[in-house]
């Protein structure tokens, strides 16, 4: 605030320094869905407020990504903001060489094992030439879907176009988005083939298997179990810095901003559990992070090469990671998002609702909706559309049940006023030890 500093650098709160004469602000990666704080008051978005502050202030706002977020694009495109394209790699390396393996005729694969010929045979070539590969792993395994092991079918809402959570209990296929529930089907109705409940496999279970594939591998492990010691972050990744591991294997932690030189081949043990993650942004999220991860090798001379395994090799958001075609998968991906009223083409509201009685929870969700259906019909807002209630995907966090209703609509105005007016009327809003919390334009939806 003194004017001390020429440049402030910082996570997303930095876009609240004091700064005098402001200038030029960058965010970099701006894809990355930890711009936005979606835990706490208050819940905002780094790039709203950069946007809000360069405006205010006639400074110049630069948004810098790979994988530019569907909203910033959308935005480009209308002329919002400028498109500048950056023609080749630091360097002038060569992207790397991107193979998808499809997983249902894959030799080597049965129940159980997450790693198939190909992939195997891709580490054992490393090994021998003393190079390093990195396996990538998806963390967020924790819900479960149904996919058909023949044609990799998965089944999803007819409604939302999410993939629907398979409880045993029931057992039932539930959608998370509009709270439908159906008898999970006894075989695939593409394929008549026969279903596997999918659900990603952990980062133990998959050390596992590569120390019984190749007992004298050095492999390090990186997940939130191993590193969870103060500085051992850092330590890791300085060891395998150094070649004292052949193998890194983690989740997308390690898809970020590494670079090792000896690295010349990446693996994804499964495309898929991001796929088919109960997320309107499934398929985003799933390129952003497999473009990302193919960006951690051909780092050096070595050259370098990416194998991803999918059940769903055909889908646009993992087929167009091979010869790296992100312009290819946003066109496809901005058509799906319109056709569903998805946003960038629409806005909304997440109402979030927990507590650790779960039918106070459901109760004052139910409440809030029917309250919400009242002033939309009675204000005549067709414009508005409802999503709910039903448990959130993750449906239980720490000890608290998790239910949730997304309100949507062309017009943010209009969203909001609709839930002010909800919270003054519904006493879903009042109901003693539940919590409730609105997010407006959610980074997630789980
Ligand atoms: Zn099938
Ligand atoms: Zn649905």
């Amino acid at each position: 605030a003194e004017g001390k500093c020429d440049v402030v650098v910082g996570p997303r709160s930095a876009v609240f320094a004091p700064v005098r004469h402001l200038g030029l602000v960058v965010i970099d990666e701006e894809h990355d869905a930890s711009y936005k704080q979606s835990d706490a008051n208050p819940r905002y978005h780094a790039r709203d407020v950069a946007l809000e502050r360069s405006r205010l202030s006639s400074a110049s706002l630069i948004l810098g990504s790979a994988t530019p977020s569907l909203e910033s694009y959308l935005s480009a495109q209308h002329g919002v903001y400028r498109l500048a394209t950056l023609p080749s790699r630091i360097g002038g390396r060569p992207l790397p060489r991107v193979e998808i393996v499809d997983m249902r005729n894959e030799r080597g694969v049965h129940a159980g094992t997450a790693i198939g010929a190909r992939l195997c045979d891709a580490i054992a070539d490393r090994l021998l030439k003393k190079e390093q590969a990195i396996m990538l792993l998806n963390r967020r395994g924790f819900s479960n879907y149904l996919q058909c092991r023949t044609c990799g079918h998965v089944i999803r809402c007819q409604r939302c176009s999410v993939s629907l959570t398979y409880h045993r209990t029931g057992p039932a296929l539930r959608c998370h988005y509009c709270g439908l529930s159906e008898r999970p089907p006894d075989e695939c109705p593409e394929c008549h083939g026969t279903f596997v409940g999918g659900r990603g496999t952990g980062t133990q279970a998959v050390e596992d298997e590569l120390g019984e594939l190749f007992p004298r591998a050095r492999v390090l492990r990186f997940d939130a179990d191993t590193t969870r010691r103060k500085g051992a972050h850092r330590d890791h990744l300085e060891r395998f810095g150094r070649g004292e591991a052949d193998i890194l294997l983690g989740t997308q932690m390690i898809a970020k901003g590494l670079d090792f030189p000896r690295v010349t081949l990446v693996g994804v043990v499964s495309a898929d559990t991001a796929l088919n993650l109960p997320d309107f942004r499934a398929a985003e999220r799933t390129f952003q992070l497999l473009a990302q991860v193919a960006g951690r090798t051909g780092r050096s001379e070595l050259g370098g090469e990416v194998i991803i395994q999918s059940y769903a090799p055909d889908h646009y958001a993992v087929d167009a990671v091979r010869g790296h075609r992100y312009a290819e998968f946003v066109q496809q991906e901005l058509r799906a998002r319109q056709e569903l009223d998805y946003p960038p083409f629409s806005r909304m509201a997440l109402l979030r609702f927990r507590a650790p009685d779960e039918e106070r929870v459901s109760k004052a969700c139910e409440a809030v909706a029917e309250t919400l259906a009242g002033i939309i019909g009675g204000q005549d807002r067709s414009d508005i559309s409802i999503l709910g209630p039903a448990p959130a995907p993750i449906a239980r966090l720490r000890g608290a049940h998790r239910w949730h209703i997304i309100v949507k609509g062309k017009d943010i105005d209009h969203v909001r006023s609709v839930v002010r007016e909800a919270r003054k009327r519904s006493d879903g809003f009042r109901v003693r030890g539940v919590r409730v919390a609105i997010d407006i334009d959610p980074i997630e939806v789980l």
